[in-house]
């Protein structure tokens, strides 16, 4: 089934709804102001995340034993399935007072305009029984972005949630970003068949990326007790990486918190919507006693954080769901 226009400006209509309380050119600005000496030490006014915008890079289908998961061998469905369900290709830019960060990049337009983006013939094969994807030119990661009155150069932070191709899309745009993934989610580039798992070599060895992967350390901070650690991206805690492996070995969320917002967990392919984590409903992909393990950690950090917006990355409700975390207060 094809996706029809309204389709797309039910998604527009959704972008558009989702305000910054200042223009957003403005902020990015801002950033480059100087820092004011407060008690003898250079702080900044305001240090900590601003604003945050949810973005698309077009839309997927895949099959709904994939989304929802299914009792059947996996590869009976892949073969079989004739149910198709949409899900949003989201990545989300946050405005840190230390600079530009975007969790994700989205999925490259090339995946359907160029039949060999996938180097593997198995692979191309297999990835037009598993997905169909209405992705544009204009998706592209760095129009997005201008689109917004962002120059991808002034994005300083990639984190990857997970190396998959419709996370990694961007990183060829953005030439001043280091690239954050996990050290456990590199680690697959060593193992003799990443490409197995559909982590592609050939989408993560860009001239000039900067990957830098990170460890989680210990923390006794009892909010976060039952993770395997964390990693404080900016070092005052409104961006904590966490692991929650399961869709792959080294696949990580990062909980937003700020002044005046619901906290935010972007879970990036944890789970395809955050009622079926609730449910402990897991997909059709992945490790599923991973999976589980990382549901209920993520349950037990909510129970401590009332209150907390688990956003995953194909979820059509994402869009809302940060607008109302963000004008909580
Ligand atoms: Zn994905």
């Amino acid at each position: 089934m094809w996706i029809g226009l309204d389709f797309f400006s039910d998604i527009v209509e959704c972008s558009a709804a989702f305000r910054p309380t200042h223009d957003w050119k403005e902020m990015a600005d801002m950033l480059d102001r100087p820092t004011l000496a407060i008690g003898g030490a250079a702080v900044n006014a305001r240090r900590g995340v601003r604003a945050m915008r949810v973005l698309s890079s077009g839309l997927a289908e895949l099959h709904g034993e994939h989304r929802f998961g299914s009792s059947l061998p996996r590869l009976w469905w892949v073969l079989t399935s004739r149910s198709w369900v949409k899900a949003p290709i989201h990545f989300f830019l946050i405005e840190h007072s230390d600079g530009l960060v975007l969790f994700d990049t989205g999925i490259d337009p090339a995946i359907t305009a160029n039949p060999r983006y996938i180097a593997s013939a198995v692979g191309r094969l297999l990835l037009r029984r598993i997905f169909r994807f209405h992705v544009t030119a204009a998706d592209r990661l760095d129009l997005a972005l201008r689109r917004l009155g962002v120059e991808p150069a002034e994005v300083r932070t990639v984190v990857l949630s997970h190396l998959h191709f419709d996370h990694v899309g961007g990183i060829a745009h953005l030439p001043n970003a280091d690239l954050i993934v996990s050290e456990r989610e590199w680690a697959q580039l060593r193992e003799p068949h990443p490409e197995r798992e559909w982590i592609l070599r050939e989408h993560l060895e860009v001239p000039g990326a900067r990957w830098r992967p990170i460890t989680f350390e210990p923390t006794a901070d009892p909010m976060f007790e039952g993770f395997e650690g964390v990693h404080d991206l900016a070092g005052d805690g409104s961006m904590v990486l966490l692991p929650t492996p399961g869709h792959t070995p080294g696949s990580l969320s990062m909980l937003v918190r700020t002044e005046g917002w619901a906290p935010i967990l972007l879970v990036g392919d944890l789970t395809y919507e955050a009622a079926l984590l609730t449910r402990d409903k897991v997909p059709g992909t992945g490790d599923a006693a991973e999976l589980r393990r990382s549901y209920a950690k993520v349950r037990q950090l909510q129970r401590r954080l009332p209150g907390l917006v688990i956003v995953p990355s194909h979820d059509f409700a994402a869009g809302d769901d940060i607008a109302r975390a963000t004008h909580a207060a």
